[in-house]
């Protein structure tokens, strides 16, 4: 017989069910995550007849499991799958969904249906799904026949690689049921990725000619340039170049470089902010940041390099000075094998002694016993524990100020945050995931009280799946994050941030995990080492002060503000009297 791919056909039968999982096998998929519902039935049929292929990973709620394949697949790089049945199941699989399409990353979710026979007539859990999932999906189908099913998986496979976002293929319960002929199906060893472009020379010519006459010239990265490590540190050296990175990009390049000075913005360090509005040319390079133009001075020239034309000029208005569209890689050895070595600059000199003062104002907290506690000495701990390997899945909040300024990591740690969809309740299923791919590694679930309440039911996973993750809580009672947009952005009377009281420890203890109450330092010390060795999910409840965290958009210096009662309540409010601004450390 012939197949939707053409491929002559041969006897022997398969469920069409179970072709769809060897599709996946076929393409790398070590597992899926979801929860069974009636009209998946078929799918689960499926899934115990191939369990020795692919692991299924029972999730709690169906978001949960698609916020995990979404921390999968921006961990890996690789295809993350889950799945919900129809109706419920399918909306809850949503918000996961929009999280991987905003970061980018490869999806695929299959999403129960009722049997064909009750579609379209108003029946139980039936909805009508594509209208649902057209707007998240590069790929949005329902199967109409059983011996096309895998084939459209595969499709979807494809898609969703492609266009590095979600595919959704919705199946009728009674079309996973059917016999099908066992043909050839998978093309996945013929795929290609696209091969990384290269620059024009004479583009590559001009951005030289720029950066070697600016006087403060700075290099801005992100994800895109995930792969240009050596090419970052080299460019920085031989043009004397300061980095700041966008907050996903921390990591690209180790956070004790002397001239990477983290990001900038609100998720930010002092000198990186700082280091952008001073700079006279910035190189972007690899980032979509919907905020990056905010914090960049209106006269600074801009060169640009994306390896997706549509993104050139996108972020910035009337237009980039030079617009690169290549691989960051590419174009950065390019530049580094066109120019000539610069001499620093005081601009760069500045930038340097502005990140070592910064360094060492947050050193001072690193052993502050005051409670409740600052951040800094938590992390402390969690930064003399570190292992090169560790894995760090911060949730959505003050937590990510925290961990882009406290956490020491190399770019051999990974992580991974909800970036632009920024959802909260990611930390708890994204560290699930990332225990279940790298079982050797110590992993870290970092939420606020806030996105804890979320998604902390994944514990359950955890503990089911035997997946060891340390959750830490920083509890403080509040949306803290919003608290300080009330506060500082809108000026308003606080609103329906406050949270109540929880005893998180004892929460974990009703689930199975570990349970810890941080209170004290001593309390933190033995906590963090009792998790590191203990078998099973921990959770650590850090009461965590309330107070705000240090907002590099409201800073107060001598030499950039001139009420003298401003600077100095600045400086009280956060102990800030030892930081001096950048302009203070440029000569
Ligand atoms: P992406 O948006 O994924 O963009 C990557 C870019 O690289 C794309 O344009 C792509 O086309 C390009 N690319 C891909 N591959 C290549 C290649 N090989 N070569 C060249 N180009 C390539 N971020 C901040 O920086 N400051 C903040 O204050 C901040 N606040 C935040 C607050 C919260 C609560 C949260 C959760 C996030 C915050 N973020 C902040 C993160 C922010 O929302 C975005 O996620 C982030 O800026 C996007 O990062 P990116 O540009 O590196 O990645």
């Amino acid at each position: 017989m012939e197949t939707a791919n053409g491929t002559a056909g041969a006897a022997t039968k398969i469920n069409a069910g179970d072709a769809v999982l060897r599709v996946l096998e076929a393409w790398g998929v070590p597992r899926i995550y979801g929860m069974p519902g009636g009209s998946f039935d078929s799918m689960m049929n499926a899934i115990h007849n191939e369990k020795d292929r692919i692991d299924f990973i029972q999730v709690r709620h169906e978001e949960g499991g698609a916020l995990a394949a979404a921390a999968e697949a921006k961990l890996t790089g690789r295809i993350g799958v889950c799945f919900g049945s129809s109706g419920p199941g399918a909306v809850h699989l949503l918000n996961g969904l929009y999280d991987a399409r905003e970061d980018g990353v490869p999806m695929l979710a299959l999403v129960g249906e009722v049997p064909q026979e009750f579609m379209n007539i108003d029946f139980f859990q039936a909805m009508d799904e594509e209208p649902m999932f057209a707007d998240v999906a590069v790929f949005n189908r329902t199967a109409t026949n059983a011996q096309g099913l895998p084939v459209l998986v595969d499709e979807a496979i494809r898609r969703a690689y492609k266009y590095n976002g979600v595919s959704v293929i919705t199946i009728p319960k009674d079309l996973a049921w059917a016999d099908i002929d066992d043909l050839p199906v998978a093309t996945a060893r013929n795929f290609r990725k696209p091969l990384p472009t290269p620059p024009h020379q004479d583009l590559i010519e001009e951005a030289v000619k720029l950066i070697e006459s600016a006087k403060a010239p700075l290099l801005y990265f992100g994800m895109g340039a995930k792969g240009a490590h050596d090419e970052l540190i080299e460019m920085s050296e031989k043009y004397k170049m300061p980095l700041t990175s966008t907050f996903p990009g921390k990591g690209i390049v180790e956070d004790g470089y002397p001239a990477y000075l983290q990001s900038a913005g609100r998720v930010a360090t002092k000198t990186a902010t700082e280091a952008q509005y001073m700079c006279d040319l910035m190189l972007w390079v690899g980032s979509d940041n919907p905020f990056g133009s905010k914090f960049v001075a209106p006269y600074t020239k801009i060169i640009q390099i994306d390896i997706d034309g549509a993104k050139l000029g996108k972020r910035f208005q009337p237009e980039v000075s030079v617009a690169i569209q290549a691989d960051a890689k590419l174009a950065l050895r390019a530049i580094i094998e066109a120019g000539s070595e610069q001499e620093a600059k005081p601009y760069y000199r500045g930038c340097l002694k502005s990140k070592q003062n910064w360094d060492e104002w947050i050193d001072s907290f690193k052993n502050d016993e005051r409670t409740p506690l600052r951040p800094e000495p938590i992390f402390n701990i969690i930064n003399e524990q570190m292992e090169d390997d560790d894995i760090f899945i911060p949730d959505v909040g003050n937590v990510d100020i925290n961990f882009l300024r406290l956490a020491k990591i190399k770019p051999s740690n990974k992580w991974c945050v909800s970036g632009k969809h920024a959802t909260m309740g990611f930390a708890v299923p994204g560290a699930l995931a990332a225990k279940l791919e790298y079982p050797d590694s110590t992993v870290y679930s970092l939420s606020g009280d806030g996105g804890f309440a979320m998604l902390s039911e994944e514990i359950l996973a955890q503990l089911k799946y035997h997946a060891p993750v340390i959750n830490v809580v920083f509890s403080n009672q509040t949306l803290g994050f919003i608290e300080a947009e009330q506060l500082d952005d809108s000026h308003q009377p606080l609103s329906g941030v406050d949270l109540p009281d929880t005893d998180w420890a004892k929460v974990a203890e009703g689930y199975g995990a570990l349970g810890f109450t941080v209170r004290t330092l001593d309390d933190a010390r033995k906590a963090f080492a009792e998790a590191r060795k203990a078998d099973k999910a921990s959770v650590i409840d850090v009461k965590l002060t309330g107070e705000r965290p240090f907002d590099t958009r409201y800073m107060c210096f001598p030499e950039t503000c001139k009420d003298p009662e401003q600077i100095k309540e600045f400086q009280d409010r956060l102990e800030a009297a030892p930081l001096k601004s950048l302009a203070y450390w440029i000569e």
